[in-house]
Parts: C-alpha cells; structure tokens; sequence
C-alpha cells in the first residue's frame, strides 16, 4: 500500500509481491564503496532504496562494500553513514560490510573449483585481456584453463597462503570464451594483492572482484532487489550465474536504472578526489561540491534533497538534470523555514540629518511571511545606517528606481528617506550619503499618499554585527565537464567570492554553523563551521531568483 507516484521498480516489487516472491519480502541496499564522499548521485540511491524499504515495510541496508583496499579508507566509512544519516535515513541494526564475507566468499570460491566451475589462471593481465578478445572477435580458451580440480584447489589454497607474488595468479570462473558478453568470458574472481585492508589487516593477500562479491554479499544478505546503475545492466547475467551456481540464501534480482548527472558538475568520485587533492577546492565538504557533505555546508536542508530525488524519479536512460531544479527544491523548502533578516553584502554608509542623535528605535519585522507563527522580532533603527552598495547610483540609468541623488525609498519596516548628499573620496568612490528621512511615513506608507518605487534592506550602523560572507557559482563553466577532454580547463575562476566586510543585524549576533536565513532581496544563507566566537561567516547557499522552468 502507497501513494507516491509509481514506476517501473515498484511495478517489478509489486508483481513480486502478488506471487508472494521471497516471502512477501523486501530487503534493499545501498552499497557504498568506501573510496570517497558520497555526492548527490549517491543520494539519489539512498532515497530509492531506503524509500522502498519504508514504503514496503521492508528495510534497507547500509553496506560497505569494501573489497577494493587499495583505495579505501575509516574517513570515508565514517563520513558515508554521517551522510545517510543526515539526509534522514535509518539503517537500524542493518550494517554490514562486505569484508565481513571474506571467509564464506573464500568458500565460495573453492565450491565452484569443486565443481569445476572455475580455475587458477597464470596468464598475465595484458594475456587475460589479449585472450578476451573483443566484441566482435570471440576469446581464446587460456592454456590455464582444463587444469584439474585437485591442482586448481591446491593452487588456490597456496594463494590464500601467501605462496605467489601478487599478480602472479588469478583465480577465473570458467564460463565462455566465445560468449558475446565480456563479462562472461571467464572473467578474474580472486587476484592476489599484499595491501593491508581497513578492517581486515593483513589476514588476506587474495580479494575477490566486485562481480564476485557482489551478487553473493547480496544473496547472503537475503537482499530481494538489488537495485544498481545502468552500467551494470551487461554484468546481470554474471550475476544470475553465481547466484544460481551457489548453495546461497536467497536469489536477489538485480534491477537497473538510470545514474543522476548534474549540469555544472562532475559525479565521479575519482574526479571529485583530484578537485581536492589538487587543493582546488578546500576538501570534500566544500559548499561547491557536489557531496552531501558540500551540499550540507552550502545550507541545504536534507528535506529539499529528497524532495530533489523524488521529483526526478527512476528511469531506465540516463540523462542529465538541470541543477536549476535541485536550487527550485531548495528554495521551495528555505522558503518555507528560513526566517528573514537583513543584512547588508557590501555597506555604504548613510547618515540620516533629521533623525535625532542617539536615538534607538526598534522597529518590529517579521519573521517569515509565509508562516506567521514564526512570530516578529525587534530591529534596531538609527541615525546612521549601511545600505547595499548597488542600491545607489549617482547617475542613474532609466530602469534604476532605487536610491539616487533628490529620490525618495523606502526603507523595509522603516520610513521614507530622500537621498540629499553624496560624499566621496579622494578618489571619487561614493562613500558615505546625506539622507532624510520622513516621519510621517513610519511603517512603509507616506499619509500624504506619495509614492516610491523601491524598497531597501539596511541595517543600523551602530547595531551590526560584522560578518564575512562567501558566495559561490558553479565550479564549472560548462554544463558538461566530466565530457571534457581537460576538465580543468573548465574550472571557473569566479566560483567564489569572499566579502569581508558585510554587516549584519544583530539577531544574528549568536547564529550557529548550520543555521539558515534569507538575507532579504540577496538570497538564503546560512552559518558556516568556520565562524569563531569573534566573527560570523556565512555562506551564501542560494540567490532568490529561480531560473528552473516549470
Ligand atoms: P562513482 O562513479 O562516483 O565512483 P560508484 O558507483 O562507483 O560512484 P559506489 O560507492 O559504488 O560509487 O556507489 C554506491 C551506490 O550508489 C551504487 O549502488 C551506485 O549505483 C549508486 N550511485 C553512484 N553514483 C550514482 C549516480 N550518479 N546516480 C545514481 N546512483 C548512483
Ligand atoms: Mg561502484
Ligand atoms: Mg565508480
């Protein structure tokens, strides 16, 4: 029983579960290898396979799938379940790591060697794949290949044991040569490497190949849908072939849909690891990468991620989404719970020559439009104030209806004021306005009904908090960078901008890392980690102009 939208997976679970497959069953996972953060991509799989698990009322795990120990790494399997956790997801008692299987795979191994199903090769890698042939020319049989059981298991064992340098022999199921699919032609099960694993240390100096371990982690697991990438779609049939080869627990059905691309941004995790090896980036949670942990820092919440995962939904061809929609969820969700406040990029400052010295007024605003339960707080007003640069213009082009020389604004929750004075500096930079301002025209409307034709955020000069705030763009100038030939070429050199001298209202004096706000007319905002008790720094996670077409 569900109500969200349909699609292809669901059909497949729900005619499974009409003929009580697997005992009416489901048990999905999300398999990370632990060589890298997880990014957006990966989010996509953690909502579909923990959403099916909820939907289903089966579960999900969390599964390490840590074969590979060349490249992996304890800050990775930490970052990864911080990660899931974070887009809000449970794994309860239901995490596993692949190398735990160690031991049943390595009996695996030698039951298909029993029963003559695979065989220790010793040709070497650039022999293997001279013999694999190519897609339209069939393989060769290795000369390795009607070794018998009995060499074939104590050759095998002598591996495990440490007794052949690594790369000198690989164990191989034996398949089909001629097959028309690569992936069935013998391919290499076991490969002897003297790298110590993460958890395993150096009790091993065989691993099994992902094809290998996979579909068995799997079965062992008693997972029933086995949802993967399109890429894998060719390696189904190696699947279904140790799974049906093996005394195993259960028969998962593997399930294939279309991987998530991006615009602006790359999606592997081997280039992401070059953008922060190479110091291009400041590291794998910096606010323009594509990682949860980027995303995270930037200030998006994990509900407009999902809500991102959802609406793209699950296809069987891939393509490329348009990031303007991730920022459309965004802003849907921000707008929602992000309480205004004002603060001001880039000061100018403005004194206001009628308004008494050493008055304080507080002026009341709201907290958020959309939700009036999100109350009203106080905002100090004053005689001198800062305002946004571009708010001003001396010589003002026709279009530009804000603050100009003898024109009159609004200042949000404030008054009127009419610009009188312009002062610069020896440069001839404006650095400072004359100002004054209307009493009569408290709360935003003039009695005298004149009108003006903008509305300014400010701040009170003597009331501001100082801040440092950080905006970003797209890491890459092209929608497609990964296609590039020289990625790096496509690197923007604008993709951020630090401002040093903001200046925002003192509300924020306390705000923690983490915390969201809209800066009114700029954007959504939040807190970074890198704030300290003596400075504020934000980041800017969103403008407010939405460019997704619906
Ligand atoms: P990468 O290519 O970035 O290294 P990967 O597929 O090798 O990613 P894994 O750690 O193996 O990374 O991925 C774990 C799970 O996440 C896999 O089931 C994989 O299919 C899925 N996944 C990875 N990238 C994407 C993506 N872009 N879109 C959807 N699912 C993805
Ligand atoms: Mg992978
Ligand atoms: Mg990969």
């Amino acid at each position: 029983e569900n109500n969200s939208p349909t699609n292809f997976i669901k059909n497949i679970i729900n005619e499974d579960l009409k003929q009580n497959k697997n005992d009416g069953e489901v048990i999905t996972r999300f398999p990370p290898e632990p060589n890298g953060y997880l990014h957006i991509g990966h989010a996509k799989s953690i909502c579909l396979n923990f959403g099916l698990a909820a939907e289903y009322n089966g579960r999900c795990h969390l599964r390490f799938d840590d074969t590979n120990p060349s490249k992996e790494d304890m800050e990775y399997i930490e970052s990864i379940k911080r990660d899931v956790r974070w887009l809000g997801f449970d794994w309860g008692e239901h995490l596993y790591y692949a190398s735990d299987y160690f031991e049943q795979l390595y009996e695996y191994a030698e039951l298909l060697i029993k029963a003559g199903k695979a065989y220790v090769c010793d040709l070497s890698p650039e022999e293997i794949r001279a013999y694999r042939g190519t897609l339209t020319e069939p393989g060769k049989n290795s000369p390795y290949r009607d070794r018998t059981v009995e060499e074939n298991l104590d050759l095998f064992r002598r591996m495990r044991a440490g007794e052949f340098p690594d790369g000198s022999r690989v164990l191989r199921a034996k398949i089909d040569m001629a097959s028309p699919n690569l992936n069935m032609r013998d391919p290499v099960i076991y490969r002897i490497l003297r790298v110590p694993h993460h958890r395993t240390g150096d009790q091993w100096c065989i691993y099994p190949m992902y094809d290998f371990a996979h579909p068995l982690s799997d079965a062992l697991e008693k997972i029933t849908h086995s949802i993967c990438t399109l890429e894998f779609e060719d390696h189904r049939p190696l699947y279904d072939w140790f799974i049906e080869q093996l005394p195993v627990p259960r028969k998962p059905q593997q399930i294939e849909f279309a991987r998530l691309n991006l615009t602006y941004t790359m999606m592997s995790k081997r280039k992401l690891l070059q953008l922060v090896e190479r110091g291009i980036v400041r590291g794998w949670d910096d606010p323009r990468m594509p990682t949860i942990a980027g995303l995270r820092r930037r200030g998006y919440t994990p509900a407009a991620i999902r809500d991102f995962c959802e609406r793209i939904g699950v296809a069987k061809s891939n393509s490329t989404v348009d990031i303007a929609l991730l920022e459309h969820c965004l802003r849907e969700d921000l707008n929602k719970r992000a309480p205004r406040v004002m603060a001001v990029l880039r000061p100018l400052k403005v004194v206001l020559e009628n308004y008494p010295e050493g008055q304080v007024e507080e002026l009341e605003a709201v907290n958020n439009p959309e939700d009036p339960a999100m109350g009203v707080r106080k905002v100090p007003f004053s005689k001198v104030l800062y305002i946004e640069e571009d708010d001003f213009m001396e010589d003002p082009p026709k279009k530009f209806y804000r603050l100009a020389p003898g024109r009159e604004v609004r200042l949000r929750y404030g008054y009127f004021i009419k610009c009188t004075g312009v002062i610069k500096d020896e440069s001839g930079k404006v650095v400072e306005l004359r100002c004054t301002y209307d009493p009569e025209t408290k709360g935003g409307s003039a009695p005298d009904g004149r009108k003006v034709k903008a509305t300014l955020h400010w701040v009170s000069a003597a009331h501001a908090v100082p801040a440092e705030v950080r905006l970003y763009d797209h890491l890459f100038t092209v929608e497609d960078p990964g296609a590039a030939e020289d990625w790096e070429s496509c690197l923007n050199p604008n993709s951020l901008e630090v401002l040093t001298s903001a200046m925002v209202e003192p509300s924020l004096r306390d705000a923690k890392p983490e915390d969201r706000f809209q800066f009114e007319r700029l954007g959504y905002f939040c807190v970074d980690p890198d704030t300290t008790a003596g400075r504020l720094v934000f980041n800017r996670t969103v403008t407010l102009r939405d460019t997704w077409a619906k």
